[in-house]
């Protein structure tokens, strides 16, 4: 069974999957301020992504 990648948030929000936590935000450009999420959260928060889409979808 593969994995799809750790999950990070920044403390602006920002999400990013991936192996490491990125140096950079993409969004705020803050240093370092991504962390990695449990399992138990990034089940909870793939939620409310596909609601925020949804939101922003128009
Ligand atoms: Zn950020």
């Amino acid at each position: 069974m593969s994995t799809t990648g750790i999950m990070f948030e920044c403390s602006c929000g920002e999400i990013f999957y991936g192996e490491e936590a990125p140096e950079e935000c993409s969004k705020c450009k803050k240093l370092g301020g991504f962390v990695q999420l449990p399992e138990e959260i990034v089940k909870e928060r793939e939620e409310d992504i596909k609601a925020e889409e949804f939101e922003d979808g128009y």
